[in-house]
C-alpha cells in the first residue's frame, strides 16, 4: 500500500519514514521546499533506506493547494506536520490556523482520497493541560485539555483543537482513525536539524539551562513513537482510538543526569540545580513560556499506555535510554 506522510522533513517523521519503507510500503512525503525534499531524501538514503519507493511532493498546511494532489491513490494518511515554535506567541489561539486549519485540509483530502486509515499525530498537549493544579493523573484516553484554562499554551491549544477538529471532521466523513499522543520525544537524529524536543536536549547539553525548575516531562524514544504509527495504519480495534505514549517521566534534573551519562563531555554543562518554586513562580510572572510550567511545580503526572502497548504492541525503553 501507500502511505502518504504530512511533514515527512520532521524529527519523527524521517523516523516513521524509514521504517514504512523497512516494511515495504510505498511511501510519498510532504515537504514545504523541493530544497527540504532534496535534503530529507539524502539522509533517508544514508540511513539505509530504499528511497526508490519514495516520492516527495509539495504542500503547506496554510494553503489549500497540493494536498489533494499529495492525497491521491493513497491507503493510509499519516498526519504529522504541525507548527512547534520554540518561544510561544503571546495570542493563545496563534497558532490555530495553521494547526487545526492545516490538519482540516489534510482530513478532507484523505477522505476524499478514499484512505482506509489515518493516523494523526497528536499530542499529550491535548490530554494533561489545563484539569486544574493537584491532578496528577493517571491521564488516559477519555481526557481531554481545558483550552480555556488561563495557564494552557498556545500549543497545547493548538493539538487540542486541531486533534478535535480532526475527530469530528473524519467521522462526518466516515473516515477511519487513530491518534497518537506522545509525551515529550527524544532520540537519535538522523541529520543534523533538530526538531524542537531535541532543541531543550542540546540547550541542556550546551550549559543554557544552568538551573532547573523542579519539573517533570514524560519521555519515549523516538523510535517507539514511529514503530506504533506504523502499527496504528493496520492494527485491529485501533481506529477511533487515542493513543497515550510514553517510556516514563523525568524531571529536568534527571534528563540532564543521563546526558551527561550518555554525553560524559557535557557533564559539567547539564542542569546541576533545583530552583527553587518561589523564584520559577517569580519568574513565571514575567516570562511567558515557563507560565505553563507553574501548576506542575512538583508533580509527576501519570498517563496511561496501558492500551498503546496492548494494541499497538508498544513497549518501550527506559526513558534514559532516549
Ligand atoms: P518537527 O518540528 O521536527 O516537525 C514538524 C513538521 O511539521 C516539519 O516537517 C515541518 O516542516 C512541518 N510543518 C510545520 N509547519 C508547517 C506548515 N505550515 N506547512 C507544512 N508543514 C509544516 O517536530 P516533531 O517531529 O517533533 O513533530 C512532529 C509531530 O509530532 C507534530 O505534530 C508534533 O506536534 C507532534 N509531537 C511532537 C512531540 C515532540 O516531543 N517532539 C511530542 C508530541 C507530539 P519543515 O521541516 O518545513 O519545518
Amino acid at each position: 500500500g501507500r502511505v502518504l506522510v504530512t511533514g515527512a522533513s520532521g524529527f519523527i517523521a524521517k523516523h516513521v519514514v524509514l521504517q514504512l519503507l523497512e516494511k515495504g510500503y510505498r511511501v510519498r512525503g510532504t515537504v514545504r521546499s523541493a530544497q527540504k525534499g532534496e535534503k530529507l531524501r539524502q539522509t533517508l538514503a544514508s540511513a539505509g533506506g530504499d528511497v526508490s519507493r519514495l516520492e516527495l511532493v509539495e504542500a503547506d498546511l496554510t494553503r489549500d493547494e497540493g494536498w489533494d494532489e499529495a492525497a491521491r491513490d493513497c491507503d493510509f494518511v499519516c498526519h504529522m506536520a504541525s507548527p512547534l515554535p520554540i518561544r510561544q506567541p503571546s495570542d493563545k489561539w496563534a497558532l490555530l490556523p495553521i494547526a487545526k486549519g492545516g490538519t482540516l485540509r489534510v482530513v478532507q483530502a484523505a477522505a476524499k482520497a478514499g484512505a482506509r486509515r489515518l493516523v494523526l499525530t497528536s499530542s499529550v498537549a491535548a490530554v494533561v493541560y489545563g484539569h486544574g493544579a493537584g491532578r496528577v493523573g493517571p491521564f488516559a484516553e477519555d481526557d481531554w485539555s481545558n483550552v480555556n484554562a488561563d495557564d494552557i499554551s498556545p500549543y497545547a491549544v493548538s493539538k487540542t483543537e486541531a486533534e478535535a477538529a480532526a475527530w469530528d471532521a473524519a467521522d462526518k466523513a466516515g473516515l477511519a482513525m487513530v491518534a497518537i499522543n506522545p509525551v515529550i520525544v527524544a532520540g537519535p537524529l538522523l541529520d543534523d536539524e533538530p526538531g524542537a524536543s531535541v532543541k531543550l536536549v542540546l540547550m541542556m547539553m550546551r550549559g543554557k539551562i544552568p538551573v532547573a525548575p523542579d519539573v517533570s516531562f514524560g519521555v519515549v524514544d523516538v523510535r517507539d513513537v514511529a514503530a506504533a504509527h506504523v502499527a496504528a495504519l493496520t492494527a485491529d480495534g485501533a481506529p477511533g482510538r487515542r493513543f497515550i505514549l510514553s517510556a516514563g517521566s523525568m524531571t529536568l534534573m534527571e534528563m540532564g543526569a543521563a546526558i551527561a551519562d550518555a554525553v560524559p563531555d557535557c557533564g559539567k554543562k547539564v542542569p546541576r540545580f533545583t530552583m527553587p518554586n518561589f523564584a520559577v513562580r517569580l519568574a513565571a510572572l514575567f516570562l511567558r513560556d515557563l507560565r505553563s510550567l507553574v501548576s506542575d511545580l512538583g508533580r509527576r503526572k501519570e498517563v496511561d499506555t496501558a492500551p498503546a502497548r496492548a494494541t499497538l504492541g508498544f513497549n518501550p525503553d527506559n526513558p534514559e535510554k532516549a
